[in-house]
């Protein structure tokens, strides 16, 4: 039987600032329902990679492949690749959701506001129905009390969830999380991780980067260990935190344990 069309699939990727290349050849398929984590010490290059996959940063070679959809890519004057379809990169910006460190909500607009405003630009949903699915996904992630609030009368731990909620919103075929509980008080991981299991447990295909070891053991159906802008070691979880093959894989489990 032939193999499904992968949700996301990345092909060689190449990045660089300037004359320093961060990202050396990078490749990464995830199909339907897979939770891929992508581990590695700071400066290795996972939040490049994650932001090369919607050009947030723009990267010198490689192909990104959304559902089959290959992302049309033309060359800059400084040798970077971007978009070469703009309607196309929207598009697929949408189907390809971002949740960010730092959160990234809108300071001057409710929660709800902050939820309902792409789906009613770039999806066309009226307010009535975009805010009945906002009321839906804010219930989901645990703060539906919150949805007048403003983001600065959040903690950072309902932040992230209205954060995850507004991603959400735009049902997105692939979610990329960037060290999302980074940011927040220990108190308030565990909250903003079950959420992150939920999404798991029905079946979301995501991209986690993230220093939650066990948390990535537990809800990874694959394991990426990134060195410098190379995956150094990629693999089922136990495999790769039980026997790591390569020794800096090796090391950097045994001290981020
Ligand atoms: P990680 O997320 O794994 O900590 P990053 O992707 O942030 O790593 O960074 C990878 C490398 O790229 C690091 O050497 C970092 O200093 C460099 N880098 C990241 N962003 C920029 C930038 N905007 N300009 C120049 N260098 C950058
Ligand atoms: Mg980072």
């Amino acid at each position: 039987m032939a193999e499904a069309t992968p949700a996301l699939e990345i092909r060689n990727l190449h990045k660089r600032y300037g004359d320093l290349e961060v990202l050396k050849g990078i490749s990464l398929t995830a199909r339907d329902g897979d939770v891929i984590s992508i581990l590695g010490s700071s400066g290795s290059g996972k939040s490049t990679f994650l932001r090369c996959i919607n050009l947030l940063e723009n990267p010198h070679q490689g192909q990104i492949l959304v559902a089959g959809e290959e992302l049309k890519l033309k060359p800059a004057k400084n040798g970077d690749l971007v978009a070469a379809d703009s309607k196309q990169i929207n598009r697929l910006r949408s189907e390809i959701g971002f949740v960010f460190q730092n959160f990234n909500l809108w300071p001057h607009m409710s929660v709800l506001d902050n939820i309902i405003e792409a789906p009613r630009r770039v999806l066309g949903q009226s307010r009535a129905e975009a805010t009945e699915v906002a009321e839906a996904l804010l219930a989901k992630v645990g703060i539906a009390d919150k949805r007048h609030a403003y983001p600065n009368q959040l903690s950072g731990g309902q932040q992230q969830r209205a954060a995850i909620a507004r991603t959400l919103a735009m049902q997105p075929k692939v979610i990329l999380f960037d060290e999302p509980t980074s940011a927040l008080d220990p108190e308030m991981v565990q909250e903003v991780l079950n959420v992150i299991r939920a999404l798991a447990d029905e079946g979301r295909t995501m991209l986690l980067v993230t220093h939650e070891m066990n948390f990535a053991r537990q809800v990874s159906s694959e394991v990426v260990f990134l060195h410098q802008g190379l995956v150094e070691e990629q693999g089922p979880p136990d495999q790769v935190f039980d026997n790591p093959q390569s020794a800096r894989c090796k090391q950097f489990m045994s001290s981020n344990r």
